[in-house]
């Protein structure tokens, strides 16, 4: 501390005038300073979270996050928002758990209006995430409904836009990921649901969204480092993220022209319920995010702050960017 206050005050009487030095040093703003940013401690990122193994366990698709042992963090007790959103009218598909559910946190503590689109069965989770948006003072809309319908797509943007009274920040993050060892086991019906999970649904709800967005509106994508690193079980999921990331590139590049920034969070690892209900085998799962440098899964809390920041106006030079979260390994 003693040697603290010594530099500064050198570099100080080195770089400013007597007047503005006797203001700087003055022990009540020195205090009100101290207060006002305080020390954060450092976290050990590979500390800061469970490790594997993990116990085994499963869930019906989509799965629950209340229901995982551990319980994923999506920022519940730790997220601090600067106002960073005030006033934004977001719309989030999968808000209810998961990448969706941090972001949807993040969102109404910097200050935005959050409707969240979820399917029937994850009530439970949606409810919780609600009760969190509204108690920050924000409005909350629960629009339940399956995605793989285009019908239902363009409604979730109409009551979306006309609850919230308007749309700025779309997250497509909605996805449907399940392993099958080989192609021969991947019937028709899995590889046409996921495809329109997290393909065809992103591209119906931006094309109802487009028109309701004003300059300085963001689309988001969540992507994965599946894009660019495909894994052997997930033939049919990862070229969707292939296709995500891809979308992101060419609709930056499309939409520039309307003052929209389409960007893209490509997530490595992450303990969520995609994983436990049928996302990864047991055996994966068990030691789900060992293989990391950083030797742990994610926590969804831990991409809260680059969905917020992709969405904020000081980004307003990222457009057509993937933004990556991996423990260390992965490539956007
Ligand atoms: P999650 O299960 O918590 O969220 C996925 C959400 O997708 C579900 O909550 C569900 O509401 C929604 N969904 C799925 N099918 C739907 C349908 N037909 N209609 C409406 N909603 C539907 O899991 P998550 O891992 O947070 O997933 C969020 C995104 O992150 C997904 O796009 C996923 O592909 C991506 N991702 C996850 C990981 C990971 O390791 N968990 C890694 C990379 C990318
Ligand atoms: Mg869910």
């Amino acid at each position: 501390m003693e040697n603290k206050d010594t530099i500064t005050r050198r570099e100080m009487v080195g770089g400013l005038g007597a007047g503005m030095l006797a203001m700087a040093v003055s022990p009540n703003l020195a205090m009100a300073n101290q207060s006002d940013n305080p020390v954060n401690a450092l976290d050990d990122p590979r500390e800061k979270y469970p490790k594997p193994p993990f116990k085994s366990q499963s869930q019906p698709w989509p799965g629950l996050a209340g229901q995982m042992d551990p319980k994923p963090d999506h920022g519940e007790n730790s997220y601090k928002g600067s106002g960073r959103l005030r006033g934004r009218k977001a719309l989030i598909t999968g808000g209810d758990s998961g990448m969706g559910r941090a972001a949807a946190i993040a969102y109404a503590r910097e200050g935005a209006d959050v409707a969240i689109n979820y399917l029937p069965h994850e009530e439970p989770d949606a409810k919780e995430v609600i009760a969190l948006i509204r108690k920050e003072g924000r409005k909350a809309v629960a629009i339940p409904g399956d995605l793989r319908s285009e019908d239902f797509c363009k409604k979730l943007v109409t009551d979306a836009v006309n609850i919230l009274g308007g749309l700025d920040i779309l997250v497509n993050n909605a996805g449907r990921q399940q392993t099958r060892a080989s192609i021969l086991e991947l019937s028709t019906e899995d590889f046409d649901a996921t495809l329109k999970t997290n393909m065809y649904a992103p591209f119906w709800i931006i094309k109802a969204a487009v028109p309701h967005l004003k300059p300085g509106s963001v689309i988001i994508a969540t992507t994965s480092v599946q894009a660019t690193d495909p894994s052997p079980d997930l033939y049919d999921y990862a070229q969707t993220k292939a296709a995500t990331t891809n979308y992101v590139r060419s609709l930056a590049k499309q939409l520039a022209s309307k003052g929209i920034r389409v960007n893209g969070v490509a997530p490595g690892p992450i303990w969520t319920a995609l994983q436990v209900s049928g996302g990864a085998t047991q055996e994966k799962l068990v030691k789900f995010g060992g293989d990391t440098p950083l030797g742990r899964p994610g926590q969804p809390a831990e991409l809260a702050s680059i969905y917020v920041q992709l969405a904020a106006n000081d980004a307003s030079y990222a457009s057509g960017q993937i933004y990556g979260a991996a423990g260390g390994g992965g490539q956007p």
